[in-house]
């Protein structure tokens, strides 16, 4: 059989306690990659960071239906940055998306950023339009933070862009290659 190979894209999500969230995530994001199928194949990378609640569980049913679902289990809760750095060194695609599991980073987004991404770009970051759900503490805590990465880095993260992004193969290696387990992927 003459199969021609595509390009393989990883969705790549840290969960935290997301029990309630993973089947209408996992079926978003299906709905996305499906739509790419036919120039890309995928694969979606769960990090379970140390949830207590029924999230492994979840995951699990989800996988007996699905064909290209990863879980990765960590031993303890080592925090979102940690976990999606986890699932970033595992996922194997050409680009690599990370996205948080609530639902708060919509998956029909993805095809976008894919095709951005074709026309040569490395990293394509999604933007929050509105962040009214947010309350006024997050905004103000997340902005303060902000400008401590700044001041200590000199690279300034994009205003309201969170971990929502598309990477490319090139970039996702050379972020591989840094040492560090404290960081902020986000700059
Ligand atoms: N998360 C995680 N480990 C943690 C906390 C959160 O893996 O210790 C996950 C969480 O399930 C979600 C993502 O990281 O998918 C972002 O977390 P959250 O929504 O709490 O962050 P926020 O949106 O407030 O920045
Ligand atoms: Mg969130």
């Amino acid at each position: 059989m003459n199969r021609t190979v595509r390009p393989v894209v990883s969705v790549v999500v840290p969960l935290y306690n997301e029990a309630g969230n993973v089947a209408p995530l996992l079926e978003r994001i299906a709905t996305v990659l499906e739509r790419l199928r036919p120039e890309y194949d995928s694969e979606i990378v769960l990090v379970n960071d140390g949830s207590t609640d029924g999230t492994s569980t979840a995951v699990r049913r989800e996988m007996e239906r699905r064909r290209n679902v990863v879980l990765v289990n960590l031993s303890r809760n080592f925090g979102h940055q940690l976990a999606a750095t986890a699932g970033i060194e595992i996922a194997g695609g050409d680009a690599v998306v990370l996205m948080d599991g609530d639902l708060q980073d919509p998956p029909e987004l993805v095809e976008a950023f894919v095709r951005k991404w074709r026309q040569g770009f490395d990293v394509v970051y999604g933007v929050r339009s509105d962040r009214s759900t947010d309350s006024a503490f997050k905004r103000g805590s997340a902005n303060a933070f902000n400008r401590v990465i700044k001041r200590l880095s000199g690279t300034s993260a994009y205003p309201s862009a969170g971990d929502f992004r598309l990477m490319s193969r090139a970039t996702v290696d050379a972020v591989n290659a840094l040492p560090e387990h404290h960081r902020v992927l986000r700059l």
